[in-house]
């Protein structure tokens, strides 16, 4: 349970003074919908009006505040629409407030003739003069606190201003508890770090924009908190996971050889080291939880395939997991021929079984007719039971959460598990999102492979990249059309992949086919069929190809809005072609005109194929917030850590965080106590939990 003394920042926001149900929703969108959510959004930037020049030392459009006497009001004359002026002076000389709009009662009122005003806001030059325009803040002097020197400004969303995020963050520091220290004293000595409040009262009251910086001692403090309690959850994580009963996986090889003698090629080096690294975890009494990190095409699914037979050679079952209906029926495919060569049985199950067939295939998995089951997160749901479960394979890791692999790890008797991705990603980033599995990488690809032709062209020159799609499949090539991914809307994502479908139709004809994410299985089945039996020449399609799909004859894929993909889906989608010995190439439309840094990111792949090369570049221009996208990447988002910026820390983090698992692996010391709330704060409470599972 969370220490009750969380209890206030865990309160829905709500709770804060002058949040109601509609800000709340925006203010969910900008941090989250509990108070400790507005808590951890630090500010982005800074109003100082500290500055308190006199009247003609001021530079002209700088933010300043003044101590002014209010000389004369100077209203304008009646039915005339001029504005309502307003005489101040200091010591050094004359300033206009002018009003337009103004109401005269208010101004008079705020403005008395003859008194003191702090009034801040930029000056301007006007006819000689000296004026300011709707001043930000008039206050009595003698009433200082009726105006804030500094003010951050929080990240905002229309219909939400930075006045009402500020208040909310002012009212949830005042619910701010004081913690037990949960940071060694001498690690926060020397690196002369304040306390956890202290540090957060630094974050949300900036009184100089190099306050916002990442480097100051009160972020790094807490991007370290954070970060610490990353690495200390996946490795509790990772902990309870091996020391869940594993067992030991050995077979006598018959079944593995006949696999490898139906295999039409050779394996690659890094395929059979990876093999290696296999199969001594599944021989080990441990539990195997082993990342398997291998480029577009690098051969993941075959290595996946030999770690299957190998567990079914010891009278157990395997079951291979795709993100995809589409990616699971291409497995069932593509492992086909193989799997009769062996002779095991490999069934598929989707979302799509129903009724008495699906009946059927769960009581022949019961009773172990089925050796390998391969489907979507269907097949571990609570009614499918297994026989003899002995290896669990996660295709496509990144689809899926640290969140998602442990709910695996909590179901029932606990399978070897092994997990696959084709997204290579910077060493400090794999720290933090496989920080709870041991990593291979399948760093070689197969020979053989042509180098992918990668050009940016303008989208304006639509017209000619149609022309060459027509010269290309009437020599027979196969194309892939990805549209535009719109972030704000899946509505309008898809309906520029169906208008561009409509418009190749009129060029194409019924050679032309559009697969989307809305579309049934059955639908998506039927046309991505009709693609791999060379019936469509051209698949338009949003990004449900991105992962894993494999049409050896495809040569040409085109990406409409290029820079509004990330670097590493760009790869991702480009990993389709160039999967025969055919030469191949890939288009990347773009707007016109493209920002630096979109140039240089496209640029990038222009230049590569590797995609470690592509990913590190990428971390490098974006930072990791970007980097990783969409919250469903299944990659941890940081809200103060920075990854480029803190790698530094991560690694400190790392080693802290080992340390604390050898010394208190139950947390009951002061400190452990300490690093539980710390683990609450950043709700990592699945990894607290593990510490009660015993
Ligand atoms: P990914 O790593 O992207 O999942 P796949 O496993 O789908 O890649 O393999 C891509 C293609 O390469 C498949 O057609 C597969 O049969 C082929 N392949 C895999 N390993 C080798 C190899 N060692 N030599 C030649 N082709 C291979
Ligand atoms: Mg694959």
């Amino acid at each position: 349970m969370r220490p009750v003394i969380l209890s206030p920042l865990f309160a829905d926001i709500t709770a804060l003074a002058g949040i109601g149900p509609k800000l709340a929703a925006l203010v969910g969108r900008v941090a989250g919908s509990r108070i400790v959510d507005i808590l951890l959004t630090p500010p982005i930037n800074l109003i100082d009006r500290s500055a308190r020049p006199k009247i003609n030392e001021a530079p002209f459009g700088a933010l300043a505040t003044f101590l002014v006497t209010v000389d004369k009001h100077d209203p304008p004359p009646k039915g005339r629409r001029l504005p309502y002026k307003v005489i101040c002076s200091d010591d050094t000389g004359f300033m206009t407030l002018v009003f337009f709009h103004a109401r005269p009662d208010y101004l008079q009122k705020t403005l008395p003739e003859g008194e003191m005003r702090l009034i801040s806001g930029k000056i301007e030059e006007f006819k000689g003069g000296r004026q300011m325009t709707h001043p930000d803040y008039m206050v009595d002097p003698d009433k200082p606190d009726e105006m804030p020197l500094y003010e951050p400004i929080y990240p905002l969303t229309a219909g939400l201003t930075a006045s009402v995020m500020r208040k909310a963050a002012a009212n949830t520091m005042k619910r701010v508890p004081d913690l037990p220290e949960w940071q060694e004293a001498s690690w926060l000595a020397s690196n002369k770090w304040p306390d956890w409040k202290t540090a957060l009262t630094a974050l949300h009251n900036p009184q100089h924009e190099t306050d916002l910086a990442l480097g100051t001692p009160a972020r790094q403090r807490l991007a370290y908190d954070e970060l610490l309690a990353n690495q200390l959850a996946l490795l509790m994580i990772r902990k309870a996971r091996v020391k869940s009963r594993g067992r030991t996986i050995k077979g006598d090889g018959q079944l593995l050889a006949k696999a490898k003698a139906a295999l039409p090629f050779a394996l690659t080096g890094a395929q059979k080291e990876t093999l290696r690294e296999v199969f001594e975890d599944m021989r080990s009494p441990d539990r195997m939880v082993r990342l398997v990190q291998g480029d577009v095409g690098s051969g993941k699914t075959i290595v996946a395939f030999f770690a299957m037979v190998a567990a079914i050679e010891t009278g157990a079952q395997a079951a291979l997991m795709a993100p995809t209906e589409i990616l699971a029926r291409q497995h069932m495919e593509s492992l086909a021929d193989l799997a009769a060569a062996a002779g095991v049985t490999m069934e598929i199950l989707t979302g799509r079984d129903k009724g008495r067939a699906r009946e059927e295939k769960l009581a022949r998995l019961r009773d172990g007719e089925i050796d390998i089951l391969i489907g979507t997160h269907a097949i571990f749901q609570e009614t499918i039971a297994f026989k003899d479960l002995a290896l669990a394979v996660i295709d496509e890791q990144h689809r899926f959460g640290v969140h998602q692999r442990v709910m695996l790890t909590e179901k029932g008797p606990k399978p070897d598990l092994l997990v696959m991705t084709a997204t290579p990603i910077p060493r400090t980033l794999a720290l933090t999102a496989y920080g709870d599995m041991e990593v291979s990488q399948i760093t070689e690809k197969p020979p053989g492979r042509k180098p992918i032709d990668t050009r940016t062209i303008p989208l304006n020159r639509l017209e000619e990249v149609i022309a060459g799609v027509e010269r290309a499949v009437a020599k027979g090539e196969q194309v892939y059309w990805v549209c535009p991914l719109v972030e704000v809307s899946d509505v309008l994502d898809l309906t520029a992949a169906e208008e561009r479908f409509e418009a190749l139709k009129e060029v194409f004809g019924d050679k032309v086919g559009l697969v989307h994410g809305r579309m049934s299985g059955p639908e998506k089945d039927a046309i991505m069929d009709r693609f791999y039996e060379g019936a469509l020449s051209v698949l338009i399609a949003t990004t449900v190809i991105e992962v894993g799909v494999n049409a050896p004859n495809a040569t040409i894929m085109i990406i409409e809005h290029a820079e509004r993909f990330g670097l590493a889906q760009l790869h991702q989608l480009r990993g389709r072609v160039g999967r025969s010995d055919k030469p191949s190439s890939c288009l990347l439309l773009y707007k016109h005109p493209l920002g630096e840094t979109a140039t240089a990111r496209l640029n990038i792949l222009r230049q590569s194929e590797d995609g470690f090369l592509i990913a590190e570049e990428d971390l490098r221009l974006r930072g990791a917030g970007d980097l990783l996208g969409a919250a469903q990447s299944g990659f941890p988002q940081f809200r103060l850590a920075d990854i480029a910026a803190h790698s530094d820390l991560l690694a400190a983090a790392r080693d802290d965080a080992k340390m604390i698992i050898e010394k208190d692996p139950k947390l009951t010391t002061d400190r452990g106590e300490a690093l539980r709330t710390l683990l609450y704060l950043f709700s990592r409470d699945d990894a607290v939990k593990l510490l009660s599972a015993g």
